[in-house]
């Protein structure tokens, strides 16, 4: 059966599809897979924009092989098999009174896909979820099984927490969670210029601070979302609102928006326009990871560099003229987030803080010059681009834009020398 990516920019049809359900049975679908010179992907929830779980080979579908293994209240490590998503992750921290210190945007993922591609939220002083991994427990190309963390296997730990499926199959991730928390929302619209004006102000003076541009507006709409204790903080926004607010205006009426670009590009301009004037001021309420998480139900294209937070400016500005003189028109926002730097040596926030500039297309219209002139414009500064979102670099470039990337490379030789864990994207990003 053939498998396609939630984008649709990515589709294989593997040899044949393994659902193990214990750590054994991902070993032994290992192995059975080398006796029959068969590469192996892990699949997650086929989120990516890029081909990065796409196999000819075996496809090993962890869907059966989900749910918390073990959880210690007192030190809020829990551990998880590798194909739970981050929605049934939540709901299960919820009950125990625990949840993820930052998360992304959507929950669909499969936390061991959103590891190993480097999944992040925002927030200046946090990183993204694989700096939330406290251990990992992996299964090696001979079926043997390794586990590695901070104390045990350091190096591997710092190179498997982001590693794109490249070193073996997760089996279970074990997770630094904090106590649950709720989040004040505030989402507003704000000029561009008084948003590009205060960044270092917003991204400092809030837990989780973003914003979102319609290229052809004069409107950002700003999110700034903080920790609460309950006193004070804006009321749960009602269940009719939210409906309104998320499903309605950010998926039922953008998607016809979108339709109508499609249908007729000279309309994308001031629909644009018109989406970016209509943005609405909300201020609410509700637990961590119902304010993280919004619907993403129109389906869009998407690319995203994470690059030296003191090169975000100059970086939009660029984009900015660059966009006006596109021929082909832009429907969807660009999102920028922030992050501090970490150590893990794959992470795009590896050693500096970060700022993360994703660009989008609304499916089936062009992208191709957009997301070209936005790559040159990441790449000048350096950027590294989100494994898991679409981007043309080589190992030749991300070699130079990552400082361990030769001693991640000497750890996969080790690992898997004959590439049983190969795909054409891990070809074209980490070589032969
Ligand atoms: C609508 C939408 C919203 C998104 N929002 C965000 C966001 O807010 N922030 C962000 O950073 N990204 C975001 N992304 C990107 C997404 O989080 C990543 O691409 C993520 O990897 C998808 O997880 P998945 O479970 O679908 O993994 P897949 O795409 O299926 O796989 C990703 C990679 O992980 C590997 N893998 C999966 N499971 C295992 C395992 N057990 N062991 C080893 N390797 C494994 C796969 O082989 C593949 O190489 C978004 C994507 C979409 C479509």
């Amino acid at each position: 059966m053939t498998w396609q990516n939630w984008a649709g920019t990515a589709s294989a049809d593997p040899a044949r599809r393994a659902w193990p359900r214990s750590t054994e049975e991902i070993g032994q679908a290992i192995t059975a897979a080398a006796k029959d010179g068969l590469t192996v992907r892990a699949l997650g929830s086929g989120h990516s924009f890029t081909p990065a779980a796409a196999t000819s080979g075996v496809a090993l579908d962890l869907s059966s092989w989900a749910g918390v293994v073990g959880a210690d209240l007192d030190s809020g490590l829990v551990t998880v098999r590798s194909g739970t998503t981050i929605r049934e992750l939540n709901a299960t921290l919820d009950t125990l009174g625990l949840a993820m210190a930052n998360l992304g945007d959507i929950d669909a993922q499969t936390l061991s896909g959103a590891v190993s591609t480097g999944t992040h939220g925002t927030g200046a002083d946090l990183g993204g979820i694989a700096t939330q991994v406290a251990g990992l427990e992996l299964v090696l190309a001979d079926g043997s099984v390794v586990s590695c963390s901070a104390d045990d296997n350091s190096d591997l730990f710092s190179a498997a927490r982001v590693s794109v499926g490249a070193l073996g199959v997760l089996s279970t991730v074990t997770l630094q969670c904090v106590p649950a928390f709720s989040l004040a929302a505030d989402e507003r619209p704000m000029a561009l210029e008084e948003v590009l004006a205060r960044f270092g102000e917003f991204a400092a003076g809030n837990d989780h601070f973003e914003f979102y541009w319609f290229p052809y507006g004069k409107n950002a709409l700003v999110k700034r979302n903080n920790r609460v204790d309950g006193a004070g903080a804006p009321d749960a926004m009602p269940g009719w609102r939210r409906f309104l607010e998320y499903e309605v205006m950010e998926n039922a009426a953008f998607g016809a928006l979108c339709r109508t670009g499609r249908a007729v590009p000279a309309t994308i301009k001031p629909l644009n326009r018109l989406a970016a004037a209509t943005l609405s001021k909300r201020s609410y309420s509700a637990r961590s990871h119902e304010v993280f998480v919004t619907p993403r139900r129109v389906r869009f294209v998407e690319s995203e560099y994470a690059v030296p937070r003191e090169s975000l400016l100059d970086v939009l500005t660029e984009l900015r003229a660059g966009v006006a003189r596109l021929a082909d028109p832009v429907m969807f926002p660009v999102e920028v987030r922030v992050a501090a730097g970490d150590d893990i040596w794959l992470s795009t926030a590896y050693g500096r803080e970060s700022a993360y500039v994703a660009i989008h297309q609304y499916v089936g219209l062009p992208y191709a010059d957009y997301f070209r002139l936005f790559e040159s414009i990441a790449t000048s500064v350096g950027g590294r681009p989100h494994w898991g979102k679409m981007h043309t670099r080589d190992a030749a470039y991300l070699s130079g834009a990552y400082p361990r990337f030769a001693d991640f490379l000497q750890i996969r030789d080790s690992l898997d020398p004959s590439r049983l864990f190969a795909n054409a994207y891990l070809k074209q990003v980490f070589g032969d």
